[in-house]
């Protein structure tokens, strides 16, 4: 492709102490690609995603997104800007209905008008599958609606990419589907997205590359097929034997 990668991930290394979660990663991303990242707990999925847009600062190499170094505090603004991110865990405002959590920041980060945000804010919630959903509190909703709603939030704010953290590991398992159709969905409409997701049904519909880390290292690239089963390195096999029963 002669186009360049919206993530250039170069030579990454991030330590936590004694801790080298990250031991020089590198990984170009590009506009439309989803990838999505396996491996074992530690291994430093986590750390990778949120080193892009730069919740963790890493210690050495570089990381370009969207043409932007991450390198100022400007540019680094710049680019959380431009990336939704997606957690296991929901982090929606427990006060707020799911319509003032879409509301919230667009109008602090987009300086959207109250009306328009609004308008946004239902529009997504159609999005997502959930428009009954507005004025209820996230109590008041299942997990899997609960992280429909922060899907929504992120994609408020007009992400160039979406990250997601294990999105659907906290959920029962009846509701994970309704969560990865609103992923596919995205995929399908060409967001650029980085998925950290053991979800291999996901990985196989949606995904151009799967990634495998162990041990802060990117082990093995392939399409999500030819990685799940067909696997070259060692660890992988072994990895996935754990992972699919
Ligand atoms: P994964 O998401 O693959 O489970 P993480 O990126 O969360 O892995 O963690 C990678 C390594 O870095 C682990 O050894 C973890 O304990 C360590 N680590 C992650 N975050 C922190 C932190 N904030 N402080 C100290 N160690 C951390
Ligand atoms: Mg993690």
């Amino acid at each position: 492709m002669a186009e360049e990668p919206i993530i250039q991930i170069k030579n990454v290394h991030k330590r936590f102490g004694a801790v080298e979660a990250l031991r020089g990663v590198s990984l170009d991303v590009y506009r439309g690609e989803v990838v999505v990242i396996i491996g074992p707990s530690g291994s430093g999925k986590s750390t990778l995603l949120r080193c892009i847009n730069r919740l963790e600062e890493y210690d050495e190499g570089q990381i370009i997104v969207d043409g932007i170094p991450l390198d100022s505090a400007q540019n680094i603004n710049a680019v959380r800007r431009e990336v939704g991110m997606v957690f296991q865990s929901f982090n929606l405002f427990m006060h707020m209905t799911a319509l003032e959590n879409l509301i919230l920041a667009q109008q602090v980060v987009r300086k959207r008008s109250r009306a328009e945000a609004q308008e946004i804010a239902y529009n997504l919630l159609v999005k997502v599958g959930i428009p009954e959903k507005a004025n209820a509190y996230p109590i008041q909703l299942s997990g899997g609606q609960q992280q429909r709603v922060a899907i929504a939030r992120a994609l408020a704010m007009n992400p160039k990419i979406m990250l997601f953290d294990e999105p659907t590991s906290a959920l029962d398992p009846e509701m994970i589907k309704e969560v990865l159709d609103v992923m596919l969905n995205l995929a399908q409409e060409g967001m650029t997205m980085v998925v950290v997701s053991h979800e291999m049904g996901f990985a196989r519909a949606a995904a151009n590359r799967a990634l495998l880390m162990d041990g802060g290292l990117i082990i093995e690239e392939a399409a999500p097929d030819v990685l799940f089963t067909n696997p070259k390195h060692e660890r992988t096999r072994e990895f996935l034997s754990k992972v699919l029963h």
